[in-house]
């Protein structure tokens, strides 16, 4: 029997410009570094740091067309040509009539919350993401989540395993109608849940749910465009139409949405809140200007917002979007040759280890999924993150379930095909060891968003 042949790495569409040293340290400084930071990779510096992978968020490289958006940033505090660009450019992908700038995801999910919801309100989503989760607590609400089973099942093959479980958001909304439920937010793609697209059958069928018990759906676009993409390969009917009119497709069925720009907006820092609600809009504004700054350029620099209008355009592009899940094809492709466990189909942004099956004779007070991001370190210098047990406690609402996952987050445009078989190397010995792997124990835990900022030790 001939064996498979070996993944090949994606076709690179574009060209390097400007290079970064990268870090390398030897084994003694990365034992130290990781006692200095308490076990907890968030405390490490960057320079202690040989690939990271803690995050796609705001990591990305922008392009030249971005870098020379920056230079004609209009920095004026009202009215800057800046933000009525970016406003027609959201506009003009989303068809949303108001967009409401901010510095960055968690602050539109502040502005929208705070204005929707009230102590005792419920929040349901596909899965929420931890600092969806954190900001609908903050606001005394509850935050369900209502995925389909099958994103529950590592090994599940299903294509579209961000989906909303239709039925049981058809309970919720009977049981508790629009009086305590003041939106449906849905996550596109589902970070939380392997970076899973949402097929656009499945928001038809939440957004007619929701019609009928009068309450709007939000989405959480971050990762719109790598929805969009998986979709436009997925799903029935999608293959010809452009990255762009699919994610119109969604929009035109949900009443607003938030953005951290850091992710499919191709920026370090920047995101938005849109709706097609004129009072909600108005509200929105409001407290915008208290948290945030004047509605013309909402906490950023308005070269920021020029970037933006930029990285949302290439964002959509499908030669950028074939390499970049290209990418995470190439580096789960790599670790299946290792017999890596990790959660199938491979999404959109990065490859998440199952750690149930990577560390079976672990236990969940063994915080199993923080064992492993320190050995990743330990062994090649290698930044990943938990998204499990620690990330969001072990219950997050009624009838829910957990995954134990370490994501390894690809930043765009960023690492090459050559430093991404480096990473399958370190995984690989990691798992060749694994047998050996020893527990972790939390020896501070903050109350709120506990990754961040807990401590911990070797058991
Ligand atoms: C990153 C992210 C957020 C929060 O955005 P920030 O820019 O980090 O504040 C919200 N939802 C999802 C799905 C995300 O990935």
């Amino acid at each position: 029997m001939s064996s498979p042949a070996p993944p090949r790495p994606p076709f690179e569409p574009y060209k390097t410009k400007v290079v970064e040293r990268i870090p390398n340290p030897t084994r003694e400084e990365r034992e130290r570094a990781l006692a200095r930071a308490h076990y907890n990779l968030f405390n490490l510096r960057s320079d202690e740091v040989r690939i990271d992978l803690l995050t796609d968020s705001g990591t990305g490289a922008m392009s030249d067309r971005q870098w020379a958006a920056m230079m004609v940033g209009d920095e004026s505090y009202a009215g800057s040509r800046n933000f009525a660009h970016f406003e027609e450019t959201v506009r003009s992908l989303t068809g949303f009539p108001h967009i409401i700038p901010a510095h960055q995801g968690r602050a539109a999910e502040n502005l929208l919350f705070s204005s929707l919801c009230r102590p005792g309100s419920i929040v349901p989503n596909n899965m929420h993401f931890d600092t969806t989760q954190a900001h609908v607590l903050h606001q005394h609400a509850t935050p369900v989540n209502l995925a389909v089973a099958e994103a529950y099942d590592p090994e599940s093959d299903f294509p579209f395993k961000g989906n909303v479980d239709v039925p049981a958001l058809e309970r919720l909304l009977r049981e508790n109608g629009p009086d305590k439920v003041p939106l449906v937010m849905v996550t596109i793609t589902n970070n939380t849940g392997g970076g899973q697209p949402v097929s656009l059958e499945n928001l038809r069928q939440v957004a007619a749910t929701a019609a009928a018990h009068r309450v709007p759906v939000y989405l959480d676009m971050c990762r719109w465009a790598e929805n969009s993409y998986l979709v436009r390969e997925r799903e029935p009917g999608m293959g010809s139409r452009t990255v762009p009119e699919i994610g119109r497709a969604f929009f035109d069925l949900a009443a607003g949405a938030t953005m951290s720009a850091k992710k499919d907006g191709l920026v370090n820092i920047g995101g938005f809140v849109a709706t097609r609600d004129e009072r909600l809009a108005e509200k929105l504004k409001e407290a915008l200007v208290l948290f945030e700054g004047f509605p013309t350029y909402g906490g950023l620099a308005r070269r920021d917002l020029e970037a933006t209008s930029v990285g949302l355009v290439e964002a959509t592009d499908l030669e950028y979007l074939e390499h970049r899940i290209g990418q995470v094809r190439y580096l789960a492709g790599l670790l299946a040759e290792c017999g890596v466990p990790f959660f199938r189909p491979v999404g959109g942004h990065g490859v998440y280890l199952d750690v149930r099956r990577f560390l079976p004779h672990l236990t969940a007070d063994d915080l199993p999924g923080q064992a492993l991001v320190v050995e990743l370190y330990r062994e090649g210098g290698v930044r990943a993150v938990e998204v499990g047990s620690l990330m969001f406690g072990t219950s997050s609402g009624p009838g829910s379930r957990s995954l134990e996952l370490v994501r390894l987050a690809i930043p765009r445009r960023v690492y090459s095909a050559g430093q991404l078989a480096y990473v399958a190397d370190v995984v690989g010995r990691v798992h060749a060891r694994r047998a050996a792997i020893r527990g972790v124990r939390m020896v501070y835990r903050p109350e709120r968003l506990p990754h961040f900022t807990a401590r911990f030790e070797p058991k």
